[in-house]
């Protein structure tokens, strides 16, 4: 069975240009159902921008995107997570106006399941706030009014609120804590165990591949290295270039 098929998302020699700059430049990358895969890089290597063509956000300029073994590519942004694949964007974009429950509400609308009762709804949400304690705290709080980290928490709260097949998260770690970093990652964890397949973007490489399955390291466009998450944490050239290991 070809590569495209068998992984819950795969990636095949994806291009993708801002104008005549080319920020991703041939990427390859699988992510198998149920792995937690860790996509780690210095600042400007193209994560983001590999992650939003994941996404829809932004077209691509050659190469594939699939899905469950159905090609994306081009599918809007907006039909994907009806399908399954579900993003937490950068800088989170939850609803600062309404409350945690609205939010949480908000996310049960892209659904893949349409027939989906507001009992379900009611359920959905209880298993979210069960699962963040500092939400359910929170849960008439306005989100505009919540620490960033709870605002991440929220932002990947509402995401599971689709049910993802698949959930990408661009940098949970951003601008938080370490100990709202700490927790982040701990549910994150939870997630991954309960089944859900995760893609992450990170630059705290050490976490992120602590957390992981496998890895892939980006590089000016590029995938330089791929491997067993735990083999990237010992090997020498990412020790020093991301894990901050004197040559
Ligand atoms: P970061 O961790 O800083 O977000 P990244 O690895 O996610 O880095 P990208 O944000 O994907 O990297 O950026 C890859 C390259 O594309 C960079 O050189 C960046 O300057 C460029 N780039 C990103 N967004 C745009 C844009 N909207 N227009 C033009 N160039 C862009």
């Amino acid at each position: 069975m070809p590569e495209s098929s068998r992984a819950a998302l795969h990636c095949a020699g994806l291009k993708v240009r801002y104008g005549g700059i080319e920020a991703v430049k041939g990427v390859t990358l699988s992510v198998q159902p149920g792995e937690l895969v860790s996509l780690i890089g210095a600042n400007g290597a193209g994560k983001t921008t590999t992650l939003k063509a994941i996404a829809g956000l932004i077209p691509v300029a050659e190469g594939s995107v699939f899905f469950h073994g159905e090609e994306i590519t081009k599918t809007p942004a907006y039909r994907r997570p009806a399908k399954g694949l579900v993003m937490v964007p950068e800088g989170r974009g939850v609803f600062t106006r309404m409350s945690v429950i609205e939010n949480l509400q908000m996310g049960a609308y892209c659904q893949s399941h349409s027939s989906q009762s507001s009992a379900d709804i009611k359920a959905l949400i209880e298993a979210q706030l069960a699962l963040f304690p500092r939400l359910k705290e929170r849960y008439k709080q306005l989100a505009g009014t919540l620490s960033g980290g709870e605002q991440q928490m929220l932002a990947v709260a509402r995401a599971l609120m689709a049910r993802p097949r698949v959930l990408v998260l661009d940098e949970p770690s951003m601008g938080l804590s370490p100990v709202m970093v700490e927790k982040i990652f701990s549910v994150i964890r939870d997630v991954s165990q309960s089944g859900v397949t995760i893609l992450l973007i990170e630059q705290n490489a050490r976490l992120a591949l602590e957390a992981a399955d496998r890895g892939y390291v980006m590089e000016s466009g590029l995938i330089t290295s791929s491997a067993r998450a735990q083999d990237l944490l010992a090997d020498p050239a990412v020790r020093i270039a991301y894990l901050g290991e004197s040559p």
